[in-house]
């Protein structure tokens, strides 16, 4: 297998992995999605709310909110030896909220929820949750937990995660250079250059087709497929957890699980044994 790295930033990684199948790709993308943990608001304890909103609606978004994520210092409820269900320091981050629109109305952002730990806390201040009116208050405690995305997408630490095949783009002989297609693609992947046709900034291309259909030869001069065992793997993190910080661990995830999975088939063939 190889690896390109495309593009990188604090929030998006686009990769270019080449020697690799579908279900190969497939299981990176699914692992990323439904297994590696972040951390999210998962129990609330309202103790005030006088505003207009109902407390599960707040619940509900406060839930949503995306909370920076320390891998290393948290356990996932499930594996913490405290065994309890309130949870302990290893595997609970406690948040407090306390606003009242003393002078007239103001509205609430996750920028006032106060962690306990100053390095769990919302990826951005400015998301906001509510608004009150003059002299309505919010008072509530929310504790936030690890959990894996296939129980609630508010443990998802992506918005988005997909991959593409590699395209591949030929053009033959008998092209004209008579601009049809550079005018027809939408992704302004073909150029020209003097009186030939050339591809530019070629992963934008979606495999359209669109040029293919535009050529007025027959059959066309243009043809697109994509690249055998070729992908572009793009990832947007929610800021929880740094891109590549997700695919170590969804790289983790999977050799446990390839682990997991001989160590099963070992013991069922001794059990045959
Ligand atoms: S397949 Fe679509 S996106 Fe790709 S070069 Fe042709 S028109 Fe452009
Ligand atoms: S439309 Fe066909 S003939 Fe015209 S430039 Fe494109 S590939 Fe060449
Ligand atoms: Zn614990």
């Amino acid at each position: 297998m190889e690896i390109k790295v495309l593009e990188k930033d604090d929030m998006n990684m686009r990769l270019l992995i080449q020697g690799v199948d579908v279900p190969f790709m497939n299981a990176l993308r699914r692992l990323v999605i439904s297994e590696v943990p972040c951390m999210a608001i998962d129990e609330i304890v309202i103790i005030e709310n006088s505003s207009i909103l109902q407390d599960e609606i707040i619940s509900h978004r406060l839930g949503l909110i995306p909370l920076k994520t320390d891998l290393e210092s948290y356990n996932l409820p499930e594996d913490c030896p405290c065994k309890s269900e309130f949870g302990c320091n290893l595997c609970r981050v406690t948040f407090a909220l306390d606003t009242e629109a003393k002078g007239g109305p103001r509205t609430i952002y996750s920028g006032d929820l106060v962690s306990e730990n100053p390095s769990i806390i919302p990826v951005s201040d400015k998301i906001p949750i509510l608004k009150l009116a003059k002299e309505q208050r919010v008072k509530l405690e929310a504790y936030a937990r690890l959990g894996k995305g296939k129980h609630h997408a508010k443990w998802q630490p992506v918005s988005m995660c997909t991959y593409k095949y590699y395209p591949k783009i030929e053009i033959n002989k008998r092209c004209d250079a008579c601009g049809k297609c550079i005018e027809r693609c939408p992704k302004k992947v073909l150029i020209k250059a003097g009186n030939k046709i050339e591809t530019h900034e070629m992963i934008s291309c979606t495999l359209c087709q669109d040029c293919v259909e535009a050529c007025p030869q027959t059959p066309p001069a243009i043809a697109v497929s994509s690249e055998e065992n070729a992908f572009i793997f793009n990832l947007e993190s929610t800021c929880a957890l740094p891109p590549e910080r997700i695919m170590q661990e969804a790289v983790r995830i999977l050799d446990k699980q390839l682990k997991e999975l001989e160590s099963q088939i070992k013991v069922k063939k001794s059990e045959k044994d």
